[in-house]
């Protein structure tokens, strides 16, 4: 499963499924009738080495790709760094993932595959071996560039002595050639007193890891910058996610809007801290109304240039998943924060801070006499609401333990007292097992 040359059977597929700039990364150029209008695509323009792995990576990477026809025309932009996961769509994505790869020259990539904990816990070196080995069936590759550690939630995990065993006999084997962890943060019932900082400080401690995978945004950047700055002085290479944190304006915009279609109101239960909301969003709106229509996705920009001005970012991981946000997000390539945009997402951030549960933050989740995993329960609800991926939010919410958010109805809010940011979390956490559990609130 070396190089896979382009039979004509692939190369017509490719072509009629959107495939451009072939020939950047390896894929055999398509002829003139068929090839899509290269102008209506922009190009990567910057690529930066991936720590000591050395590798020259695009500066926007794709994650969790979406579909066939968008990954083979992100690749051919010039995105040229993959990430999925064995839990992705339950091994589903790397299917996906390998049927694009094979029409490429594989070393031409960097595919990042992830051993996820949530799907079955680090049994044995024997059983990370069969993922790892099932990962690579279902991709059609011979290695993965990056076998990850999925998510860990703490400092135990990063140490797992089954994955750091079973990845020396991977690599032995020529079956990965380098060593990853991803981090949100943990979940309260797993270790409290961890934030993702000190989970992955740990594994640039531990000194076994090349790629760290963490969160990294204009709204929470201190503890992401932190990270990275600790990476670039040890030489590890970096992959950032959870990009833009925006959109969240919206959420409780629609569940007034389907009350309204309903012809009724919201209903006692789900009044929870509305008022409150409202409120914060009326003030948030001006916002909008100074930068017009265009606000919204000036700022995805913005968003997106935020990251790419700290150097010590080597790739962002993006949701590349139709052609028109390819192009949005392939356009931000090598380009840099101005300093009009930069005050725009100050101000965004000072009028939504109350509407936005800061990623790896855990502070109130302690003071919840239930339990609830707020902040995961709320990344979740971003998965759902900003990222649109709603069966990975909602399978990922039926599987958490324990109780759910329904119980804040009926609760005086511990955990709204407790937070520093003042986040309207009742009503966020409604809004979200809204979302989440398909639960109809009462408008009668
Ligand atoms: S609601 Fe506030 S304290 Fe709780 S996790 Fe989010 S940001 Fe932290
Ligand atoms: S509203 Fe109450 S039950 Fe819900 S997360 Fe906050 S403290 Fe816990």
């Amino acid at each position: 499963m070396k190089n896979h040359g382009l039979n004509r059977r692939r190369f017509i597929r490719n072509a009629s499924a959107g495939i451009i700039g072939a020939g950047i990364l390896g894929a055999k150029a398509p002829s003139a009738e068929a090839r899509e209008p290269e102008e209506e695509f922009p190009k990567i323009t910057s690529y930066r080495t991936l720590g000591r792995t050395n590798f020259r990576v695009s500066d926007i990477a794709t994650g969790y790709p979406f579909s066939e026809s968008t990954l083979r025309a992100s690749l051919g932009c010039g995105v040229n760094l993959i990430e999925t996961s064995e839990m992705y769509g339950r091994g589903n994505n790397e299917t996906l993932v390998g049927n694009v790869i094979r029409d490429h020259e594989r070393e031409k990539l960097f595919i990042v595959t992830k051993l996820a904990y949530s799907v079955k816990e680090y049994e044995s070196v024997q059983d990370i071996i069969d993922r790892a080995n099932a990962s690579l069936k279902r991709l059609q590759t011979d290695y993965v560039d990056c076998f990850m550690l999925h998510g860990a939630e703490n400092s135990e995990r990063v140490r797992n002595k089954y994955y750091h065993k079973a990845v020396d006999q991977l690599k032995k084997e020529g079956k990965i050639r380098y060593t990853g962890v991803s981090c949100h943060g943990h979940s309260w019932w797993d270790n409290p007193e961890e934030t993702f900082e000190q989970v992955l400080m740990t594994a640039v401690e531990d000194g076994r890891f090349d790629i760290l995978m963490l969160p990294y945004n204009f709204f929470e950047p201190e503890m992401g910058e932190r990270v990275l700055n600790a990476c670039q002085e040890n030489n590890i290479g970096t992959m950032t996610m959870k990009s833009i944190p925006i959109l969240i304006y919206e959420l409780f915009s629609e569940m007034k809007q389907k009350a309204e279609e309903e012809g009724g109101e919201l209903s006692e239960r789900y009044k929870i801290g509305y008022e409150k909301y409202k409120l914060q969003n009326e003030q948030a709106e001006a916002f909008f109304a100074r930068y017009g229509i265009s606000g919204a996705e000036k700022m995805k920009d913005g968003a997106i240039q935020f990251i790419l001005s700290n150097k010590n970012v080597n790739t962002i991981c993006t949701l590349l998943q139709n052609f028109e946000g390819i192009k949005k997000y392939i356009r931000l390539s090598g380009t840099k924060l101005e300093p009009q945009t930069n005050e725009m997402l100050g101000l965004f951030k000072s009028n939504y801070s109350r509407l936005h549960c800061r990623i790896g933050c855990n502070i109130c989740e302690a003071l919840c006499p239930h339990h609830l995993p707020v902040n995961t329960i709320l990344r979740y609800n971003y998965y759902f609401q900003a990222k649109k991926q709603e069966k990975l939010a909602i399978q990922s919410y039926s599987e958490l333990p324990g109780k759910k958010a329904d119980v804040c109805i009926n609760c005086e809010g511990f955990c709204e007292k407790a937070c520093p940011h003042g986040v309207l979390v009742r009503p966020l956490l409604a809004a979200a097992h809204i979302n989440l559990s398909f639960e109809t609130p009462n408008f009668a």
